[in-house]
């Protein structure tokens, strides 16, 4: 895991080297000053040689001024690297989780994937500068220390650092329990998340059914959660913290005693014994920062786990290594022997055979839940059949680029999904390349111009999240706009009015027939007096496809159709 994540380093390797040299000189400067207060005492201060001393200070000064511009380069560049690869990361990851399909999408909320993209690519980033920086650092200070030390006194040296071993023991003790916590809390925030994004997204179905002390409830519990999971820990750092301050001191008084000792039996001056004092405070001082790695190395590990779980979560469906683009389809359409269920108990499609002709306009009926439109959604590879397969123009689909294939698929459903912008740029959603020229046309062919014409801002109006400041109608011509831009040559309209009233869905239906004009049309429908004119109506039952032919046939024969055509018109 710690290759992977060094592998984020390499396009900033200079910024990298330039940060570690910084980081490492001024660590060392560090050790200088023990060293001249113990000359200072032992050399300049009993002759009161000033003009040396004048000189020493003088030194000293220059090396913090020198420390001080190093300090600034490794906090401000070393942040520049941790954000570089912060930002990396969520490109890569958003990139990514774009391509995912949609039953990784069924089976997984939004709000985790948020947290996956913000809270903990956070930490990693703050790992990503520290982390490695400060370890080196650390070993760095504490050999140079230890190094030292040993040069004045050896024997008071080894005595100092037998508490070392229980320092590290601590250390990984609490780095284990610490990395646990983390991953605990970063799930308790992606479950807040998705708790925030249901609640607040629904928020209108909460208010129509008074249901807001019930989701406040809801939410306190995950917010209870997250603040249990914090509690545990801060004890466990608060634990970490104060048994290494104790292990410190003790380390300090411990050099105390035995150096007075040393001093008072002629084995050390007291400049040595005040130098090793300060050196021993710079020995220790790693110990902290180590304190500090622990604290951001097991956040950003278990932020960088979660991110390379689901940046190896392969998509179930991609791109056949061979993947050829089949250039402008005709539209010829052919399901044979295909098997399809959302998991693998329940099939929703057993063995369905259908031939659909290009330009043609076929009509799906039948009960809900009978699988028209798993039928539909099997053609643009949103989910992929377990057996049998389905081809256009003669080519598997499984042959074709994704792009290709589903840029030439339309889908008009009953829900349109707008995006929160202007109506024009939902129109243009439809096609990324259009002019304004084109989207102005798209609107009038979907007869939006009227509509347009009556919003303050005209094709400049924001339609608020999801389009709330729409009515269904409206929705429904902005999504009929959109297909007329993308121009596809198969469409497939899932009940796209089925939510509207009579009257609108009748405006509607007219520009849904311009828009299926020259292209082979699916449409699933309920209403079987929009269907009528369909060139064949397939009846789908939860057995699979019972009948199928044209309006005035399946009337006549007497079967499934026969009966929904009485319960809707009666006979
Ligand atoms: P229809 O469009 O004919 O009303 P669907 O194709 O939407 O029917 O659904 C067929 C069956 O598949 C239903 O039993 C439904 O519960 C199930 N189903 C639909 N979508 C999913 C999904 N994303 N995951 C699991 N099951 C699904
Ligand atoms: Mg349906």
């Amino acid at each position: 895991m710690l290759r992977k994540f060094f592998a984020y380093y390499k396009p900033y390797k200079t910024l990298f080297l330039i940060d570690f040299g910084c980081a490492v000189s001024s660590a060392v400067m560090e050790l200088g000053f023990p060293l001249a207060v113990n000359k200072f005492i032992d050399d300049l201060l009993p002759g009161g040689k000033w003009l040396l001393i004048l000189w020493a200070c003088l030194g000293l000064l220059a090396m913090y001024a020198l420390n001080s511009l190093l300090q600034y380069i490794v906090t401000y560049w070393g942040h520049r690297l941790g954000i570089n690869i912060e930002t990396d990361m969520r490109a890569k990851l958003f990139a990514h989780v774009q391509k995912l399909s949609f039953r990784f999408f069924d089976n997984n909320k939004t709000g985790h994937l948020l947290a996956r993209m913000t809270s903990n690519l956070m930490e990693i980033g703050e790992m990503a500068h520290h982390g490695p920086e400060d370890l080196f650092i650390a070993a760095m200070t504490l050999i140079g220390a230890f190094v030292l030390m040993l040069m004045i006194n050896w024997k008071l040296a080894l005595l100092s650092v037998v508490v070392i071993p229980g320092l590290i023991v601590l250390s990984l003790y609490f780095n284990r329990k610490m990395i646990r916590a983390f991953q605990r809390m970063f799930k308790d925030i992606g479950e807040f998340n998705a708790r925030v994004e249901d609640s607040i997204g629904g928020v209108r179905v909460v208010q129509a059914f008074t249901n807001e002390q019930h989701e406040a409830a809801q939410f306190a519990k995950n917010n209870e959660q997250y603040r249990q999971t914090k509690f545990v820990s801060y004890k466990i750092q608060a634990q970490n913290a104060s048994a290494s301050y104790f292990l410190m001191r003790f380390v300090i008084l411990f050099v105390l005693v035995c150096g007075t000792w040393f001093v008072v039996k002629g084995e050390m001056t007291s400049g040595e014994f005040v130098g090793f004092l300060l050196l021993s405070g710079v020995f220790l001082g790693p110990i902290n920062k180590i304190n500090a790695v622990i604290e951001s190395y097991p956040k950003g590990m278990a932020g960088f786990k979660s991110y390379l779980e689901l940046l190896e979560t392969k998509p179930d469906i991609a791109d056949a290594p061979n993947a050829m683009d089949p250039g402008p389809l005709r539209g010829d359409i052919r399901y044979s022997g295909v098997t399809f269920g959302y998991d693998n108990e329940a099939k929703v499609l057993n063995n369905v055979d259908l031939t659909i002709r290009a330009g043609e306009t076929v009509a799906f009926v039948g009960p809900s839940g009978a699988g028209k439109t798993t039928l539909c959604s099997l053609l643009p590879r949103f989910y992929e059949a377990q057996a049998g397969t389905i081809t256009v123009d003669g080519i598997d689909i499984a042959r074709m680029k994704l792009a290709s294939l589903r840029g030439q698929i339309g889908i008009v459903q009953q829900d349109v999904f707008l995006f929160a912008g202007t109506i024009y740029d939902n129109i243009a959603y439809g096609n990324l390349q259009a002019t304004e020229e084109e989207i102005r046309e798209a609107a009038l062919r979907a007869r939006l111009q009227a509509f347009i014409d009556s919003q303050p801002d005209r094709m400049q109006t924001v339609i608020g999240e999801r389009g709330v400041k729409l009515s269904g109608g409206q929705k429904q011509r902005l999504a009929i706009a959109r297909m007329f831009l993308k121009n596809p040559p198969i469409l497939i309209l899932d009940e796209a009015t089925s939510a509207l009233d009579t009257e609108t869905e009748k405006a509607i239906q007219q520009s849904l027939a311009e828009l299926s004009e020259g292209r082979t049309t699916l449409i699933i429908a309920h209403r079987l007096a929009t269907i009528k004119n369909a060139d064949r109506i397939v009846v789908v039952t939860e057995q699979g496809i019972a009948e199928q032919g044209k309006h005035q046939e399946l009337v006549a024969a007497g079967g499934i159709y026969t009966r929904l055509h009485e319960a809707q018109f009666g006979s």
